[in-house]
């Protein structure tokens, strides 16, 4: 018993499972790996996934939230690669396409602020000025998506990471996500021919879809997160023995790990239903991906918490499952929208039906 939807899930799986299994002394190195190793085995990685859904998902630009939800294989795995995958793909998203052979990061949130206000592009001819902050795969980085302000309104410039005038910040030391490189990048008169812009009026604003995309991104890497200590937490309590027997016989332990799978599914329900939502089109979709960034993300902490209790000593071994989960998951409650903004947000969309 795994819990498991049915034959097509546990099929998908077993076979991103297998590829990653290949792959798994690569994906552990991620965690200690400086940016160029880093770098190497992410475009492992995504040429390895690339023929799966994981990777297949970067060309259907209609379907992001079934690329994320897709990626639920990887993030029960590794956290930081499914999170770099992921970058990859929303890059590939905002510029209209990419090939798997390169490696994408999308630049949004600045030093003052997550919006895009004092990056700025101006021109013709066009140039790219200002400084991001906290880009994903932005030390490993073949494309980038700047956001920016350009004449009161807003766009999107892809270019090459390594154009003239791109200078990227030393990777920022963080307490968990290990795997993951993160940057700021200044822009200092960068040139952005007119065909990398992407202008936004009349279409949907990829902002938001953007934002909405990073906040599923980040549920799902905690349901990934959360299947994780769940599975290795119940395998410590059925063969870690005190007093003579499985500590997971002792009823506060298997009450723990009750409430820990009935959080996990719960989380893992919320994140498929808001996939669901916004892939059929459905208006209050943007509110269900708030609700299940909110909910993924503290049930995460209180999973892995439980989890590193369960496993005790174990649980507290500096570099162990347990440990680095446990500092993934604070990154995760920050990454994309706080918690307390997409709480606003829930709140300010149910006034608005008052
Ligand atoms: C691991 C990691 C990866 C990241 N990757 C990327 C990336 O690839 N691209 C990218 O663009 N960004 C990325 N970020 C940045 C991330 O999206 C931002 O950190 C996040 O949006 C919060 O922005 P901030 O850090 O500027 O905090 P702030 O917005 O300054 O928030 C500070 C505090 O104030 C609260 N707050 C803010 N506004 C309000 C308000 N209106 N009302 C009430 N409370 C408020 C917040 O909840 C928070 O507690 C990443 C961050 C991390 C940690």
């Amino acid at each position: 018993m795994d819990f498991q939807q049915g034959e097509q899930e546990r099929e998908n799986g077993a076979r991103i499972a297998k590829i990653l299994a290949t792959f798994m002394d690569r994906v552990e190195a991620m965690e200690l790996a400086d940016v160029p190793a880093a770098r190497g085995i992410l475009l492992q990685m995504q040429a390895a996934l690339a023929a799966e859904d994981v990777g297949r998902a970067l060309d259907d630009q209609g379907a992001w939230p079934q690329a994320i939800a897709n990626g639920l294989d990887v993030a029960k795995v590794s956290t930081s690669l499914f999170l770099a995958l992921q970058a990859t793909r929303q890059c590939a998203m905002i510029a209209g396409g990419g090939p798997h052979d390169r490696i994408g990061a999308v630049a949004l949130t600045e030093p003052g602020g997550p919006r895009a206000a004092s990056v700025r592009l101006a021109g013709p001819p066009w140039r790219l000025n200002g400084r991001k902050a906290f880009v994903t795969n932005g030390p490993v980085a073949d494309v980038l998506a700047v956001f920016a302000a350009a004449d009161g309104r807003e766009v999107a410039c892809v270019i090459p990471a390594d154009s003239p005038g791109v200078t990227r910040g030393p990777r920022i030391a963080m307490p968990g996500l290990n795997g993951l490189t993160v940057c700021d990048i200044e822009f200092s008169d960068v040139d952005v021919q007119p065909e990398h812009i992407i202008e936004f009026a009349g279409k949907p604003n990829p902002r938001e879809r953007y934002v909405l995309d990073a906040d599923l991104t980040a549920a799902f890497a905690c349901v990934g997160l959360m299947h994780r200590v769940l599975g290795a937490a119940m395998a410590h309590a059925s063969q870690h023995e005190r007093g003579g027997r499985p500590v997971l016989k002792y009823q506060e332990v298997g009450f723990k790990l009750a409430e820990m799978l009935t959080a996990t599914h719960a989380a893992d329900l919320l994140a498929m239903r808001a996939t669901w939502m916004a892939l059929t089109g459905n208006p209050e979709a943007a509110t269900l991906v708030r609700c299940a960034r909110v909910f993924c993300a503290e049930n995460a902490e209180r999973v892995a918490i439980g989890a590193m209790q369960v496993a005790a000593g174990q649980g507290y071994v500096a570099g162990g499952l347990f440990e680095r989960a446990w500092r993934d998951v604070r990154g995760l409650a920050v990454a994309g929208t706080t918690l307390e903004v997409a709480r606003m947000a829930i709140a300010d969309e149910l006034l608005g039906r008052v």
